[in-house]
């Protein structure tokens, strides 16, 4: 890959649309190392869907339905350039609950190529005009107090079905919130070759997920070692759309499976209260905190997986910074015993097998994270991707 496209933080701005401010420095940046409780209120949420408001085939009843089978406590929903307003809220069946929420996935259609999809929650107003400039989009986003991601970063092309590389591709924007480390659906053009490829993929999902795209990875340590806060969240893009091949006709990917696949678990302070205004923002603190890991639901729960940091005065959860003071010491937790991977800005630190009391005392600054690996349906599989903690000297 080439490393060019990434420029240092210390790089003059990249061109600026009309439409663009200079961001400011995030919250997160000005604020100093802060201490954590030991533990937290876990939330599963699942993020970037669609509906009938753009390609999507359900209703955000139906997504809340499948949601609530799955066992999730909040979906975040994302049409194509369109902000669907008076429809977040509590949705309530059988004694169960999901906690329905509303972004938008921006992009400019008369963009040829297609290219540079963007994630934005909570602006809580529609955006999609200022799509043809990414840098101006993202500043818009800030201004209205919401967060942005980088969607499917690399997106391949699968030309058995005539679908195009949708990659992100401007890569000096500054201000956004993080990326989408793993998208469930793009995943399924790494494996499709042919369309008889797709029709065994149709009937046996389970095949699909293996991790996120490496290359994606990569970008994602370069930024952050290069300085940058980026948070990583996993998404499904789920469409569920009916399709057909000759007498075949089926829904790929229903909404409960992609709900019950790549999900991002989150930590907030309290559990979810009922009232959506407050617990909005806790789920939106969480994602711009980065206080959330990845985790690949579908063969064994991700649920209970802890990546703390503990300091000489502080305790730091995944997406926290932490001051190195001699020494820290990373405890690491996972539900099941796993094969489990320290990542130091994106070089190789520890392996274990294991699951509890996982240990490493660093002395070094750094960028640290945690990939966990099991083996499902006779494959390996990436199973757990956290957020890093950002050890300061
Ligand atoms: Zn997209
Ligand atoms: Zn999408």
């Amino acid at each position: 890959m080439n490393r060019q496209r990434f420029p240092a933080s210390a790089a003059a701005p990249a061109e600026r649309s009309p439409n663009s401010v200079t961001p400011e420095p995030t919250r997160r940046s000005q604020s100093a190392p802060v201490t954590r409780p030991t533990d937290m209120h876990e939330l599963v949420v699942n993020l970037h869907m669609h509906t009938t408001y753009s390609d999507g085939h359900g209703s955000h009843a139906d997504l809340a339905q499948a949601a609530m089978q799955a066992g999730l406590d909040a979906i975040l929903v994302t049409d194509h350039n369109v902000y669907v307003s008076g429809v977040e809220g509590y949705f309530k069946d059988n004694g169960k609950r999901v906690l329905v929420l509303v972004g938008e996935e921006i992009h400019d259609p008369t963009r040829q190529p297609q290219k540079n999809h963007l994630l934005v929650f909570n602006a809580g107003r529609e955006l999609a005009g200022y799509a043809s400039h990414p840098q101006g989009l993202i500043d818009q986003v800030r201004q209205s107090d919401g967060l942005s991601f980088i969607a499917h970063p690399i997106d391949l092309a699968l030309p058995s079905f005539g679908e195009d590389n949708i990659s992100w591709v401007d890569w000096q924007v500054q201000g956004y919130t993080g990326i989408e480390l793993w998208n469930g659906f793009s995943e399924l053009k790494t494996v499709i070759k042919s369309k008889l490829h797709a029709l065994f993929y149709a009937f046996y999902p389970e095949f699909i997920p293996h991790g996120p795209h490496p290359e994606t990875l990569h970008i994602w340590d370069e930024l952050t070692t290069a300085g940058q806060r980026v948070v990583a969240v996993g998404g499904s893009d789920a469409h569920a759309q009916p399709k057909h091949l000759g007498p075949i006709h089926r829904t790929v990917f229903p909404y409960e499976y992609h709900f019950r696949s790549v999900n991002t678990h989150l930590w907030v302070q309290n559990p979810l209260t009922s009232d959506l205004h407050t617990d909005r923002k806790a789920i939106m603190d969480a994602l711009q905190e980065g206080h959330a890991f990845i985790g690949l639901d579908l063969f064994q729960s991700t649920r209970g997986f802890r990546f703390l940091a503990h300091g000489k005065e502080s305790i730091a959860w995944m997406g926290d910074q932490i001051l190195l003071r001699g020494g820290v010491t990373f405890q690491i937790h996972l539900p099941l015993p796993a094969e489990v991977h320290l990542i130091c800005n994106g070089r190789h630190v520890k392996t274990w097998r294991g699951r509890d009391n996982l240990t490493y005392i660093t002395t070094e600054p750094g960028v640290y994270r945690v990939e966990a690996y099991l083996r499902a349906r006779g494959l390996r599989r990436g199973w757990i991707f956290s957020n890093p903690i950002y050890v300061h000297g």
